[in-house]
């Protein structure tokens, strides 16, 4: 029997690990297949404070983790398959076998939608981002992309243009899913330039190790063309990581978890941390502060049971 389970290993479940491992409760933290969350697909990371020379995601993640360590957190690789959440003691399927906790703190995180064009997946972190708040400001005066139609894709451009010489918003369709207000104030901002209608068919080059070039194509026409471009943002939007907790956990329509203030969900002792259930700000410090809050009210929620 644990007394609390982890699930996730980025920014929040790693935090959440350091704090629980403090407070003595030897926490197993369950990392998945490609531990690391967000963090492991970024390079250089500027604006985690303490850094001021910036730190490269992944060094900053499985530092995080080694810390952790450090206090007695134990990480086992691998996923949760199912969990039974509605009797006590909880019960997660870690990869087939069955393990009991008093308590569970769900950082399992969102995952970024990627466009799967070649050359794509070859140049993540070297000119292909999910985030334009991590990396934009790397691409000051160079010319930027942005992929998508809804109010992520909006908000990425109109903040892009402080830096880009130019954004380029490309957009399989003529309509827009983004609402009204982000789109009018995308369209009033002069330094965005729409290619509507048009899909990403490749990614070059993957030989410089470098974005150079984004391989375009007009829906309608079938028209082919190579586009210059230093920063390819994809804003597709993301699928939050909580398969396994459907059904037992709230849920909101897109499937992140409805948080009951704090960092409490609708079962006492499930607590949540991150980009499971925040869609706003997903950054790595406030997915590290999530993961704090989470652990002190397991914490909490140990203590008044007398664990
Ligand atoms: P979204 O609303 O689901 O929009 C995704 C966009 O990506 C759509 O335009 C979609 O095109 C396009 N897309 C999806 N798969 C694609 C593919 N394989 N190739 C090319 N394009 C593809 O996602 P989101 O923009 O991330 O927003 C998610 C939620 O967060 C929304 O509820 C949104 O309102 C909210 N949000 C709010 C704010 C804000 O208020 N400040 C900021 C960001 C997000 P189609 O339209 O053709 O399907």
């Amino acid at each position: 029997m644990r007394n609390v389970i982890i699930v996730g290993a980025g920014c929040a479940g790693n935090t959440a690990a350091v704090y629980a491992a403090r407070a003595n409760l030897k926490p197993l933290v369950v990392a998945g297949h490609h531990p690391g969350g967000q963090l492991s697909l970024t390079t250089l990371v500027e604006n985690f404070p303490g850094f001021p020379e910036g730190i490269d995601g992944p060094v900053l993640v499985d530092s995080i983790r080694e810390q952790a360590e450090r206090f007695g957190a134990e990480y086992v690789m691998g996923s949760v398959l199912e969990a039974k959440l509605t009797e006590r003691p909880f019960r997660l399927n870690i990869e087939g076998e069955w393990v009991e906790s008093r308590s569970v703190i769900i950082a399992s995180g969102a995952s970024a939608r990627w466009l799967g064009v070649p050359g794509e997946s070859e140049l993540v972190g070297h000119g292909v981002s999910s985030c334009a708040t991590c990396d934009g400001f790397f691409f000051r005066g160079k010319k930027i992309m942005v992929v998508g139609g809804g109010d992520s894709a909006m908000e990425e451009a109109n903040f892009l243009t402080r830096f880009g010489s130019e954004v380029a918003l490309v957009h399989r369709r003529d309509q827009f899913r983004a609402s009204k207000i982000m789109l009018d104030r995308a369209h009033a901002n002069p330094k965005i330039k729409w290619l509507t209608g048009t899909v990403v068919d490749e990614l070059r080059d993957v030989a410089q190790g470098r974005v150079t070039h984004a391989v375009l194509r007009d829906v309608k026409s079938g028209k082919q063309w190579q586009q210059e471009v230093d920063g390819f943002f994809v804003a597709i939007g993301h699928d939050p990581n909580t398969k396994p907790f459907r059904g037992q956990i709230d849920l909101d329509a897109e499937g992140y978890i409805l948080s009951h203030g704090g960092a409490r969900t609708n079962i006492p002792g499930v607590f949540h941390a991150g980009d499971v259930q925040d869609r706003v700000y997903r950054q790595a410090i406030t997915a590290a502060g999530a993961g704090c809050m989470a652990a002190i009210e397991a914490e909490r929620f140990l203590e008044a049971e007398e664990h």
